[in-house]
């Protein structure tokens, strides 16, 4: 039996395919290398290219390959580019999400884990949130990822697909061994952004608003590592495969911290001195998202062992000191 991972040559999927391989799993990766690197998936890995919203792509993999479970990443992931682009978001992932539930339906393939996000539940009303707190995203972006959340939840009830949606909080880090790490076109995440700066290839990270209400007003997020995430991928592949119901778990520290505070910890963990400029605040930023994760703690045994802001970064900067140019300027 093998386990299929959509978007496996993404940033978090190439992770989860490793571990999977890892850990002894057969894996099949499909990725439309629209963001992705042929270069990030594992050797090991069988390799489709071609895009979830082909129902016969989708429906001759599924043939080909005896494949058990779904672990779902193929998706657009950018808060700003969803409010630009509201229908490219909902095509690729809503309409893609079906597209992959009707021929799970076809195929009988009754697990799936679903790359969620903290933007489902938009501006928290307190802090730390639990998974039972109201969800009003503020992008469609969260609004994708809840739509088809919704979209898992009914297809279960009339065809009996189990999944577990994770929550993700703000994941960076990469492979202990640098083998792979995170390279987006363009770079919008936090961390690459501090390290890039770091490396010289930025003159200065512009902070984006300093005049939050928080300690020292710029926004408080909470930093997971992204083999830390994954690890939860694969205890809920076991949790599925043992006949757990349905799901929904956040994944993140239990712990904030401010972009000031990132940038502190980079200079401390690069040595460099990484300039910083105050800017306006990005369009649709919370202030704070803290996780609650005792959740995923108690039910999946989750069990994080390299989240911690100077791991994380430290991760991080092993992977761009030794990839300036991530996978290559071709990418
Ligand atoms: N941020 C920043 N400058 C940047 C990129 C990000 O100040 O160049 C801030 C952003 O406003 C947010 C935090 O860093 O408060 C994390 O942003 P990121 O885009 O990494 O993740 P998000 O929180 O949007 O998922």
């Amino acid at each position: 039996m093998s386990v299929l991972v959509l978007g496996g040559a993404g940033y978090i999927g190439s992770h989860a395919v490793y571990q999977l391989v890892e850990q002894g799993e057969e894996v099949v990766v499909i990725d439309s290398l629209e963001t992705g690197h042929r270069e990030a998936i594992h050797p090991k890995a069988t390799f489709y290219e071609g895009d979830i919203r082909e129902i016969d792509f989708l429906r001759s993999v599924f043939k080909k390959e005896t494949i058990d479970a779904v672990i779902h990443f193929a998706a657009n992931s950018l808060v700003g580019e969803s409010v630009e682009k509201p229908l490219k978001y909902f095509d690729n992932n809503v309409y893609g999400t079906q597209v992959l539930l009707q021929a799970m339906v076809e195929a009988d393939v009754k697990h799936i884990i679903f790359s969620s996000t903290a933007a489902t539940y938009g501006e928290p009303e307190s802090v730390p949130i639990t998974e039972t707190m109201p969800t009003n995203p503020t992008s469609p972006y969260g609004e994708t990822k809840l739509i088809m959340e919704k979209l898992m939840k009914w297809t279960e009830q009339a065809h009996d697909v189990k999944f577990v949606s994770l929550r993700y909080f703000n994941v960076a880090g990469a492979k202990e061994t640098s083998e792979i790490g995170e390279d987006h076109r363009p770079e919008s995440h936090l961390v690459p952004i501090i390290l890039q700066t770091a490396l010289g290839q930025r003159s200065h990270i512009t902070i984006f608003g300093d005049d939050y209400d928080t300690e020292d007003g710029t926004c408080i997020r909470d930093y997971v590592h992204v083999e830390d995430l994954v690890q939860a991928h694969l205890l809920a592949l076991d949790y599925l495969r043992k006949g757990g119901k349905s799901n929904i778990f956040n994944l993140g520290s239990n712990e904030g911290f401010s972009v000031k505070e990132m940038i502190e910890t980079a200079r401390e963990v690069t040595g460099k001195e990484i300039p910083a400029q105050i800017g306006k605040r990005r369009a649709g930023d919370p202030s704070v998202l803290i996780a609650s994760s005792d959740k995923a703690k108690s039910v999946l045994g989750w069990n994080p062992t390299r989240t911690s802001v100077k791991q994380i970064i430290q991760d991080a900067w092993n992977w761009h000191s030794s990839h300036p140019d991530g996978y290559g300027k071709e990418g």
